[in-house]
């Protein structure tokens, strides 16, 4: 998911957090006992991979209170990795905890799962008396966000909207949700040529094989998900099974044993040819994270973001090694490193929450890119034709009025149409 590590840069190293759960420590890619020790690790291997219900929220809570203890050792803490909305909700005040004193997890997200069971309209109803102006930014289609606005409400008294104020009210506060949680951040981003990058993930997926990978997931399958798919109630959504390379092998595990070597080799291509697939996919996902969070949106509550180029790792050292203690230094020491943050040309941002309300056909559109293809759409084209010729219909009639007597009556008294023309050219 994400790890936190916290090297003294002057002494003994020591870091942070990372892959929750336990198990899997070949396709979570996991760092070595070796890397282990010569720095130490926070975060790794303590949550047990049948605990479904772990949340960002959990997450967040805990590595907050490491990061601020490592501050309190005179340590930096270093994050590495992973999942976006776990780093997002270390860098920013974006999450709303309802609960920060007694954080029930498997209650707060069984009344959230309750809520989103029932009618995606009714819950938007009655987040818009509630909460309107959280309504108004959402489609009573995206009953997630609903529902999770409403248990907001309902658990704190305050409005959803209420509460993001308040975060964006705090100094600093930004577009991306309140401001930083930690001053003076700062990101080194590893990119690589996309083709290099590709071939190397491939041969990662080839590697973990090599390292023993299905013999992993057989024994984690044994453990703890055969039972499932015999009740036929796996779980590939939530918790470790989520994961990146567990359920693309299930077709391959399930029927091991008991269908011919032929199909059973078959299926295994297919699952390593799968996992090579997402694990690109991913990569390129997180960059477009970077790009999009980051880059796009410069300010003082998105923390700077300094590339380095990894995609000739002969040249380590002088390309990424030596630049990134340059920067990490200067930010210790407090003053501009050599290098420049990553910038990209800043394009004109569209707002992908925009409330958009179509009269014509009576629907509520959220997102500009949403509405631009709305105008534009059939059913819209269709309720335009027939407003206008309604309105052409309305014009004839008032048209037809225009001739009535008194109109009449009102056109003598001012001068005929050419009357006025006359005197207005004589003023000339
Ligand atoms: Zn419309």
């Amino acid at each position: 998911m994400c790890q936190l590590q916290d090297p003294d840069f002057t002494s003994n190293p020591s870091p942070v957090f990372s892959k929750v759960y336990e198990g899997l420590d070949i396709i979570t890619n996991k760092v070595s006992a070796q890397e282990q020790r010569m720095c130490q690790h926070h975060m790794i291997s303590f949550v047990d991979p049948l605990v479904t219900n772990y949340t960002v929220v959990d997450f967040r809570n805990k590595a907050t209170a490491l990061i601020e203890d490592i501050f309190a050792r005179d340590k930096i803490p270093i994050v590495v990795g992973g999942t976006n909305y776990y780093i997002e909700a270390l860098l920013w005040k974006v999450l709303v905890s309802t609960k920060p004193q007694e954080m029930d997890t498997e209650k707060v997200t069984d009344r959230k799962v309750e809520l989103e069971k029932e009618d995606g309209h009714a819950l938007h109803k009655r987040l818009s008396q509630v909460d309107p102006e959280m309504a108004a930014k959402l489609h009573p289609h995206d009953k997630r966000k609903v529902a999770r606005s409403l248990q907001v409400f309902e658990e704190t008294g305050i409005s959803h909207s209420e509460f993001l104020h308040r975060q964006h009210s705090e100094e600093g506060g930004g577009p991306l949700g309140g401001p930083l949680k930690f001053p003076n951040l700062c990101i080194l981003w590893l990119h690589a040529d996309q083709t290099v990058l590709d071939e190397r993930l491939d041969k990662r997926v080839d590697d973990m094989l090599a390292a023993g990978l299905l013999d992993e997931l057989r024994d984690f399958h044994r453990r703890y998900n055969q039972k499932k798919v015999a009740e036929n109630r796996q779980d590939y959504q939530h918790g470790i099974f989520q994961s990146i390379g567990f359920k693309e092998f299930h077709e391959y595990l399930v029927t091991e044993g008991k269908c011919t070597p032929e199909t059973s080799n078959q299926l295994l291509k297919k699952g390593i040819e799968s996992l090579k697939q997402v694990t690109k996919r991913y990569a390129r996902k997180q960059n477009r994270w970077v790009k999009n969070r980051f880059l796009n949106r410069p300010g003082p509550s998105v923390p700077p973001v300094y590339g380095l180029e990894v995609s000739d790792v002969s040249k380590w050292e002088e390309s990424v090694l030596e630049p990134a203690l340059e920067i990490v230094q200067s930010f210790i020491q407090g003053h501009k490193p050599l290098a420049a943050p990553v910038k990209m040309p800043c394009n004109e941002m569209e707002n992908k929450r925009s409330y958009h309300m179509c009269d014509l056909c009576d629907r509520i559109i959220i997102g500009d890119r949403e509405w631009a293809a709305h105008i534009k759409s059939k059913s819209h084209l269709h309720q335009l034709k027939k407003r206008r010729r309604l309105d052409s219909d309305a014009v004839t009639a008032i048209e037809n009025q225009s001739i009535s007597p008194d109109c009449d009556k009102e056109l003598k008294e001012k001068g005929s149409p050419e009357q006025n023309e006359k005197e207005l050219k004589s003023s000339v």
